[in-house]
């Protein structure tokens, strides 16, 4: 099995024919999804409970006669935990309390009211507040994710939500024991073993038993992302994220095989998962794709990486490191690493990225489950005009707004000029009431 991203550079005069055509990355969604999405989330508004059961029986194989006996208590989430070995349940903690350190920090920066006053008295802020109830979506179909767990729960739980109520497909009824343990570990409240659309529908709908919350986060395959599109309006979501992605910028300093590995690291996701090199210097590049094909027999995931690497990687050669900050603002990837001596020096050039790794020792497996920042970040060029998961997903923000009377004077003679030049004679009068 060979693995031969694409060679592209930027001296040729075909570059960006072919540079468009290896990032083009069509978004579009697929009709029959969307058709068994809509109908089960349909069937779920109408049916609640029942549907959601033959949903569950349908598609994960899981035959029970009530949601209650799906609910998965407390005092399991916690012999999940107490059951693991120690190393697991120490580097469960560890993660969790970074995760949580970052969080927290980030709340302070960002995430606080804040106010000031006018000379005349007139108070102006703003007030943030927890959501009331959020779900999280845990993706189970096919693989288990507990650092999902941690990523979503966690800066809910920092935020302040009221209740937390994770969701997680079991296929047969196989629970993980890993995702239960960190449920306990993030402060999940409540935990039901649902997936794919009519897990998404119970959620935003609410059921007998499954209670409607305000916001849905959390990542999944085609039939959650497409049913968090259509709940968007009656529910909040975070975002639909898509393939992952991984662009590292490097100078030549830094072990090939790392890069090479790294690149391996997203890829092995998925078929469509995208990873790309840009480097300024040939002869590197041929280097790491030596070290691509010596190390690729040796990985559980070879077809994987190999699918992912021949349909959507690419090495390109670059001009200079300059030239490669601006191709990779271009394409604004999830994960940016600058495998570099001076990463400084090439951090203030970059501007549109989900993440950015700076330096040789930071693999961006690091950041998936334990250095402290948020692994759920924009995909398919969505960085350009949004950010990682985080804090501020789970809060929302009132204006706050007191007029004195000595405020009321001039505000109230611009209101009632503006409000009779839209032709509302009620807004015009309520602020001439008001003057002295
Ligand atoms: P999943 O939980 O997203 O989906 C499983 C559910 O899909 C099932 O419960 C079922 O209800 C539904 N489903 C499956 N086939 C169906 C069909 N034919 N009709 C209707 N519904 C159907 O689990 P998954 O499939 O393993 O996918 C997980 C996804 O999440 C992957 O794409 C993975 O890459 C992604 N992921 C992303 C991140 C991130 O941070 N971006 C993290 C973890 C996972």
């Amino acid at each position: 099995m060979k693995a031969t991203p694409v060679r592209l550079s930027t001296a040729s005069s075909s570059f960006e024919a072919d540079f468009q055509a290896r990032l083009h990355w069509s978004a579009d969604t697929d009709a029959a999804i969307e058709q068994v999405v809509a109908d089960i989330l349909a069937d779920v508004r109408r049916r609640g409970d029942a549907a959601v059961l033959e949903y569950t029986r349908r598609f994960d194989r899981l035959d029970v006669d009530s949601l209650q006996a799906l609910e998965l208590e407390a005092r399991e989430l916690r012999a999940a935990f107490d059951a693991l070995p120690v190393a697991q349940r120490e580097a469960l903690e560890a993660a969790a309390s970074r995760v949580r350190s970052y969080h927290e920090a980030q709340k302070k920066a960002s995430g606080e009211s804040w106010q000031y006053r006018d000379d005349d008295g007139t108070l102006l802020g703003q007030k943030v507040t927890p959501l009331d109830r959020v779900g999280i979506y845990v993706p189970g179909g096919k693989a288990a994710y507990p650092s999902s767990v941690l990523m979503n729960a966690i800066p809910a739980h920092v935020a302040g939500v009221g209740e937390i109520i994770m969701v997680v497909p079991t296929p047969n009824g196989e629970k993980n024991p890993l995702v239960l343990a960190a449920a306990h570990v993030a402060g999940v409240t409540r935990a039901f073993t649902i997936g794919g659309a009519q897990a998404v529908a119970a959620l935003a709908y609410g059921t007998a038993t499954i209670p409607a919350v305000d916001k849905i986060t959390g990542p999944g395959n085609a039939y959650v992302a497409a049913a968090k599109r259509r709940v968007f309006g009656t529910v909040g979501i975070d975002m639909i994220a898509g393939p992952s992605e991984i662009l590292v910028l490097a100078d030549g300093s830094t072990p090939p095989e790392w890069v090479a590995m790294d690149l391996f690291s997203q890829a092995e996701h998925d078929e469509l998962a995208q990873s790309i090199l840009l480097c300024p210097d040939a002869a590197y590049i041929e280097q790491v794709q030596q070290e691509i094909d010596r190390l690729l027999p040796s990985m559980p995931r070879a077809a994987i990486i190999a699918a992912s690497l021949n349909g959507r990687g690419a090495l390109i050669h670059t001009k200079s490191m300059e030239e490669a900050c601006a191709i990779s603002n271009r394409i604004a990837p999830e994960h940016l690493e600058v495998s570099s001596r001076e990463p400084h020096r090439w951090e203030p050039l970059l501007r549109h990225a989900g993440a950015i790794f700076l330096g040789a020792y930071t693999s961006e497996s690091l950041g998936d489950y334990c250095a402290g920042p948020n692994h759920v970040l924009p995909t398919s060029g969505t960085a350009r005009f949004s950010s990682p998961l985080g804090v501020y997903d789970f809060q929302k923000r009132s204006s706050l707004i007191e007029v004195s009377e000595a405020g009321a004077q001039p505000l109230g003679r611009i209101a009632v000029i503006l409000a009779e030049g839209e032709g509302l004679p009620a807004h015009a009068e309520a602020a001439r009431m008001r003057l002295r």
